[in-house]
């Protein structure tokens, strides 16, 4: 008896690894989240029972249900696949539900998954790091649930792409922070919305215009100079003119 925390990637079934594929198949029972896509679910078996326990942003206090229905489907089913956005342990709280199966004398097994942390750059041609560029690149949140917010001040740093999950809502606050920290208003920005979903969207500005810039959840916000760059065919909305636009 395993609970498997598979990390289903970004959207399409396509990004989901070929472990997480074959868990699925033969998964007693799927309990997943809100942003998984049915292109992923459709790979269960027919006999799999299929949970949503869709976690809102910001509405996560069923965590502790959560931890206990994995504990109890643990305890009685052979196969158990946990599935979530992108990768477990990236704001994923995958850790958390790890322990409370540990805890519970349960096997807990963790399959990587695609993060949107990289895949949204990556659709949008961005490398996240670049000779000459980008020295390497920091993730956060832009969001906390108890209110105690990550320092951007802290991380302005010409020479680093900062990726921030969870920031749209925040947008204006953390630009103006990186504003403050000493980052330059002319510093590119990249908003991924929806990656590899329908509807996907990038829309390019500069960290002065973040704040004014209409962004749909969900969204990555890439900010550094590789923001700039896009070795991809898709198309990005500028933001300057896509406001001035009638
Ligand atoms: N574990 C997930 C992240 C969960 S936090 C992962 O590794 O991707 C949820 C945040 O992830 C969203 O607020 C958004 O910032 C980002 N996100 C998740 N899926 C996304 C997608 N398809 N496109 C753009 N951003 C996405």
């Amino acid at each position: 008896m395993t609970v498997y925390l598979v990390g289903a990637g970004p959207g399409d079934a396509d990004l989901l690894t070929l472990r997480g594929a074959s868990l699925l198949a033969r998964a007693d029972v799927v309990v997943y989240d809100r942003l998984i896509d049915t292109s992923v679910l459709e790979l269960a078996g027919p006999g799999a029972e299929l949970i949503d326990v869709g976690k809102r942003a910001g509405h996560s206090s069923s965590q502790g249900l959560i931890n206990d229905l994995l504990v109890t489907l643990g305890q009685s089913h052979e196969c158990v696949v946990r599935l979530k956005g992108g990768d477990s342990f990236l704001f994923g709280r995958g850790g958390e539900e790890f322990e409370a199966l540990e805890s519970a004398g349960l096997r807990c097994e963790v399959v990587p998954g695609v993060t949107s942390a990289f895949a949204a750059p990556a659709v949008a041609g961005i490398p996240v790091t670049h000779r000459g560029l980008s020295h390497g690149v920091t993730v956060v949140t832009g969001h906390t649930r108890d209110g105690d917010f990550v320092d951007f001040r802290g991380l302005a740093n010409p020479d680093l792409t900062l990726v921030v999950l969870m920031g749209a809502a925040r947008r204006g606050a953390i630009a103006g922070e990186l504003i403050e920290g000493g980052l330059d208003v002319a510093t590119p920005v990249a908003v991924v919305e929806k990656a590899y979903m329908p509807g996907q969207r990038v829309v390019r500005c500069v960290l002065g215009e973040l704040a004014a810039v209409e962004v749909a959840a969900p969204a990555v916000l890439v900010i550094g100079a590789v923001a700039e760059l896009s070795y991809s065919h898709l198309q990005s909305v500028v933001a300057a003119s896509a406001r001035s636009a009638p």
